[in-house]
């Protein structure tokens, strides 16, 4: 088992800036995230855009935040577990906690902040009759091995980046390749769509307009799916495997078995450190909510400082913090790795 002093479940921007001002404070952490990069909603939902009210940065792209943060929390060394759910959560004899993650990761930890944000991103599932029986074999949200669908007939439902990016990827290792979206409107940057489209014109993979209606299995296997094109007329499509990739949506998900409290799937916390109901687990970000909270990235910045105080007291209590300037405390340097600490200081 990892043993670390905090687990920071959720590697938003909140919870990135978790780990600074937690190494400023001295103490160390491991970060898990269900999707597979850092960023939470920066990344997922608006990677390009310009944000404009970071203090000091009059404008940047969502994107360049996350990289900027992940820069600066370099001196503490973070540990991530990316494309893992914190599945568990639970208190020990000893008063630390194990958290558990759905791929299996056992971690100790002195404590715990969520920061989950507005859930853990889940894919847009097919919801038609027989989808369950065969996803994970036939029916893919995410695909792990390429090499299965060497030679195969293929289906890839989407308009994104992911549906591009894998059409692109897979047309010319498969037996055929058949993009279905309703529409002729991509998400995808302009350049793969380009690309899907002299691909079809070069007959080297199809793009079907319209919507998926129905599977046809054989007992527990796939064999085809029925595709109502925007004619009205219901096309077959023979298929070995389908790959889905509507995108994704928050969820609360497992935070919610955890013992705290929730009001509007959001936990209220003190704000002087913002802890939770249960002693040791803190709430910072989006995901927490306290009389005029403000859901922006700005209010979790300042939540993140008071709960690395929070944090430091619950794990060493009556332990006097000082207040430290990163400008001029020697100690501060040390621990950014800027400079030598002439003397050692409380911390
Ligand atoms: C289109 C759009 C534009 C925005 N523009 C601005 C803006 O200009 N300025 C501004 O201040 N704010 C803006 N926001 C809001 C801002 O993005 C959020 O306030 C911010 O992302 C919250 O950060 P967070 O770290 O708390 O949560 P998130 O960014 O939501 O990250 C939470 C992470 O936790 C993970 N997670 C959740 N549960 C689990 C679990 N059980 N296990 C593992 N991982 C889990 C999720 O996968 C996610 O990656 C915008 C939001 C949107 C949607």
């Amino acid at each position: 088992m990892i043993s670390t002093d905090v687990v920071i479940v959720g590697a938003g921007p909140v919870g990135l800036f978790q780990v600074f001002e937690l190494g400023l404070l001295d103490l160390r952490a491991h970060v898990i995230d269900s999707m597979p990069q850092v960023g939470g909603q920066c990344v997922e939902l608006y990677p390009d855009k310009p944000i404009y009210d970071i203090p000091a940065i009059p404008v940047c792209s969502a994107n360049e935040l996350i990289e900027r943060l992940m820069q600066q929390i370099k001196p503490f060394a973070p540990q991530f577990h990316l494309g893992e759910e914190v599945a568990e959560v639970a208190r020990g004899d000893n008063g630390r906690f194990c958290v558990r993650t759905n791929a299996g990761t056992e971690l100790d930890a002195g404590a715990v902040i969520v920061a989950g944000g507005v859930g853990s991103f889940r894919p847009r599932l097919l919801t038609l009759p027989g989808a369950e029986r065969i996803e994970g074999r036939q029916l893919h949200y995410k695909v792990q091995d390429p090499g299965v669908f060497a030679g195969r007939d293929i289906v890839i439902a989407g308009a994104g980046d992911s549906a591009l990016d894998w059409a692109l990827a897979l047309y010319d290792k498969c037996n055929s390749l058949v993009l279905v979206h309703r529409s002729r409107e991509f998400r995808a940057a302009a350049g793969k769509v380009r690309q899907m489209e002299r691909l079809c014109s070069e007959q080297k993979m199809q793009f079907l307009e319209g919507d998926i209606s129905g599977l046809l299995l054989d007992g527990d296997r796939l064999e085809a799916l029925q595709v109502r094109a925007r004619s009205g007329l219901t096309n077959r499509l023979d298929a070995d495997h389908v790959l889905v990739f509507w995108g994704l949506h928050p969820k609360l998900g497992p935070i919610a078995t955890w013992g705290l409290d929730l009001e509007k799937n959001q936990i209220p916390v003190d704000t002087a450190h913002f802890a939770t109901n249960v002693q040791g687990i803190f709430a910072v970000g989006d995901i927490n909510t306290y009389p005029g909270k403000k859901k922006l990235i700005l209010s979790g910045f300042h939540e993140a400082a008071l709960a690395a105080f929070g944090v430091r007291e619950f794990l060493a209590p009556g332990e006097k913090v000082h207040l430290q300037y990163t400008t001029t405390s020697p100690i501060m340097h040390k621990r950014l790795g800027v400079a030598e600490a002439t003397r050692s200081e409380p911390a």
